[in-house]
């Protein structure tokens, strides 16, 4: 047989597979030897030590090699019948019981004969019994000496059942499999970093994932670090893995740095940068004016700056991106802005407004906008005026045309799609005489990114970090609350109510018609007339959701802010940009329904004003599953990094990215944040290969580069920001 034929054999022909079972695993997407190889045990069960009868106690799961007797068949009153062997050692007797015994079952326990049984021993009348044993036949103690008994004498895999699979059965398959074709791995691993590592082969490392073998006097197999997947073996998977992606990502940006783009002195950026800073009314943090340096300096070479710039609600993102546009827009060049919601992008305009009294050259551009306003605005853009465009999607709608837009901001842009984030870009994809340039994007975020997916989700990016707050902003004391605890929770919320100050209440639905299913959530529209007439007649309670009219909502929100609105009860549409220092009270409920990330962006709301805020998550979940929600970490903590990685833990990058992105995160074998330390040791790798040999041509090379021509990068693709 040819090599393709070898891991790539059809799991149907592996010896005691089978048409039947071959579509089991088919259906599991479990196709060919490689696959089901990489099938990796779920737990492990310590079978090394064989217990005499005298040995069995109460409650643990036991091996014992024991010799049949005899059988007996019983039938209850409910027709039921029960088979029963005895059996002995040299220390005692014990039973094995099986309920609806198939047929032909009791015909096998043939007096005289040997078997080894596994189970969970219990005591009935003094004597151990095992209901359902695991059997291996015609085997005793002395024929576990050759280490070739699957099932006893050693450290054994259980694995996930699949339909009725049961882990014997598998663990026999994967036997044969290992035996047959377990030597065949090809190493992709370049020897150089596995033997700097200390990373096994790869034959020897599935292997010793589903048979652990003890060392001849050495150390005993840790279990617990099989199932933690926390062995050398592990480790070498998880490194390739991680490896293997690194190197894609990061060479995505290379291939970015080779792109040309306008690029704007740095010496002339800063004085522009320096003469808007001079407007605003407060000074720039230090972590904002190195954020601004970061990206002038960008902003200064010749190909497409790719910066994210990451800091929580109200950390001032939002000014850094102005004066980064204002030195952009004082060389004559063009700048968009895109905010998800028309509330966001409306507040971003009124404050470049605002804030630089304007001297900001800026223009809003919504769903709502005219088409008589339309019409001078988009001549302008044509026309090649040097101006920042805040907007919604209506940015990236056809007849938007930039004369020379250099420059991409794009906000929140996890609550965009790939696609149209493309779309916006390509609008600023231009010739030069024979140069195409490419325009400079710079990405805001509210949610942290854990440094695990800045290095994976996000790796083809550079970073900029805000973790300092403006001055002046106070703590939110955060508070977990169930059943009774909440009335204290409104009696308080009362008092700050009554010192003029507000509050926001949140709810993960909008009405009923969106429960689907989910009848117990309570929802913001009847509860908003809940609040207002049972629990705050004395205050004015509004309503704000996302069914809601753009115009609709802008009127609430403006009688919030002016403090016509006591308590404005809403879904997350408040989650970004709303701006109200007067407010001091968060309350969420069904707390436990939202990501701990966005637990923290709404908490954000508050704590803008000089008065200590409070933040009461609900949570109407039972004593114990609270700890699977893990709200507590906001209690602990407000750091924004802390939290995204609980969040990360938790719930995956999909809260991070958007569901389809983070399908591109899906790897097979290694985990983010369990196998943290082994994603930097790949990343660092992947840096020193790709300037050393960034084409693979070195023949130690040789084998990751026909894994990439075969494999290709699919799942990669849809992370590329770009
Ligand atoms: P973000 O976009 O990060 O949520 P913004 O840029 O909108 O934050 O800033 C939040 C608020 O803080 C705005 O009202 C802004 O004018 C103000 N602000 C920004 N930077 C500072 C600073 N260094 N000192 C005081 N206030 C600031
Ligand atoms: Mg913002």
């Amino acid at each position: 047989m040819s090599n393709a034929s070898g891991l790539d054999t059809p799991v149907q022909f592996i010896k005691g597979v089978g048409p039947r079972l071959g579509a089991v695993f088919n259906s599991r997407d479990i196709r060919t030897v490689k696959d089901l190889l990489t099938f990796f045990p779920r737990a492990y069960e310590d079978r090394t030590k064989i217990l005499t009868v005298a040995e069995l106690t109460e409650g643990n799961t036991a091996t014992t090699a024991i010799e049949i007797t005899g059988t007996r068949l019983m039938r209850t009153r409910q027709g039921r019948s029960i088979l029963e062997a005895r059996a002995k050692d040299a220390t005692g007797t014990m039973t094995l019981k099986w309920f609806h015994a198939p047929r032909g079952m009791a015909e096998k326990f043939i007096p005289g004969t040997k078997i080894i049984v596994t189970g969970l021993v219990k005591l009935f009348m003094g004597r151990p019994e095992i209901v359902h044993p695991e059997i291996t036949w015609n085997a005793g103690t002395a024929d576990l000496a050759d280490g070739s008994n699957v099932n006893a004498g050693r450290v054994v895999p259980i694995y996930v059942e699949l339909e009725g699979i049961p882990s014997r059965t598998f663990r026999k398959i994967l036997w044969e499999a290992l035996s047959k074709y377990g030597s065949l791995w090809s190493e992709d691993l370049p020897t150089r970093l596995r033997e700097a590592h200390q990373l096994p082969p790869m034959a020897d490392a599935v292997r010793a994932i589903h048979f652990p073998e003890e060392a001849p006097g050495g150390a005993k197999v840790d279990t617990q670090a099989m199932v933690d997947f926390n062995t050398p073996a592990h480790w070498r998977l998880v490194y390739e893995e991680f490896l293997k992606f690194e190197y894609l990502i990061l060479k995505q940006r290379l291939r970015m740095e080779k792109l040309a783009a306008e690029k704007f002195p740095l010496e002339g950026a800063r004085k522009a940068a320096a003469s808007l800073s001079a407007k605003l009314p407060f000074e720039l943090t230090g972590d904002q004016k190195k954020a601004v340096d970061e990206i002038l300096e960008d902003l200064s070479a010749p190909h497409p700056m790719n910066r994210l710039i990451q800091g929580d609600v109200g950390s001032g993102k939002t000014a850094v991106a102005f004066l980064a546009s204002g030195a952009v827009l004082a060389e004559g060049a063009q700048v968009a802005l895109m905010a998800p919601t028309e509330i966001l992008a409306e507040q971003h305009f009124k404050n470049a407004q605002r804030l630089f009294g304007g001297t900001l050259n800026c223009a809003l551009l919504v769903g709502k906008t005219t088409a008589a306003e339309r019409a001078p605005l988009f001549a302008r853009l044509a026309a090649g005026e040097p101006m920042l465009l805040i907007g919604t999607h209506a940015l990236i709608e056809e007849p938007v045309i930039f004369k020379n837009l250099a420059f991409v901001l794009i906000d929140e842009q996890h609550r965009f799609g790939v696609e149209q984030r493309r779309t916006l870009k390509s609008k600023g994809v231009r010739m030069i005489g024979d140069t195409k340039l490419f325009p400079h994007t710079l990405i805001l975020t509210a949610t942290p990114i854990p440094r695990t997916l800045a290095l994976t989700a996000y790796g083809d990016l550079a970073v900029s970090t805000i973790r300092e707050l403006p001055p002046g902003r106070s703590p939110v004391k955060t508070k977990v609350l169930r059943g009774e605890a909440r009335q204290q929770a409104f009696e308080h919320i009362r008092l700050e109510l009554k010192k003029g100050h507000q509050a926001y209440f949140i709810y993960p639905l909008v009405n009923e018609s969106e429960a689907d299913g989910f009848t117990h959530l309570k929802n913001a529209v009847a509860e908003a007339d809940r609040l207002q007439r049972e629990v705050f007649p004395e205050f004015k309670v509004g309503l704000l959701h996302g069914q809601m009219r753009p115009d609709e909502k802008a009127i609430v929100m403006d009688r919030f802010k002016r403090g016509e609105i006591d308590v404005l009860v809403s879904t997350t549409v408040v989650e970004v940009g709303v701006d109200v220092p007067n407010a001091t009270v968060m309350a969420i409920e069904h707390s436990e329904r939202f990501g701990l990330s966005q637990l923290h962006q709404l908490r954000g709301r508050v704590g803008r004003g000089s008065a200590v805020s409070y933040c009461f998550l609900f949570a109407n979940v039972r004593l114990g599953e609270l700890t699977a929600t893990r709200l507590e970490v906001l209690e602990e903590t407000t750091d924004g990094f802390k939290i995204a990685e609980a969040d990360l833990e938790i719930r995956g990058p999909g809260e991070f990215l958007g569901t389809r992105q983070a399908g591109g995160l899906t790897f097979r074998l290694a985990q983010l944040v369990r196998d943290r330390e082994w994603l930097l040791k790949a990343r660092d790798d992947a840096h020193a290969i790709l300037s050393e040999d960034p084409d693979l041509l070195n023949p130690e090379h040789q084998p990751l580069r026909t894994y990439f021509e075969r494999e290709g990068g699919l799942q990669f693709e849809r992370l590329k920001t770009s």
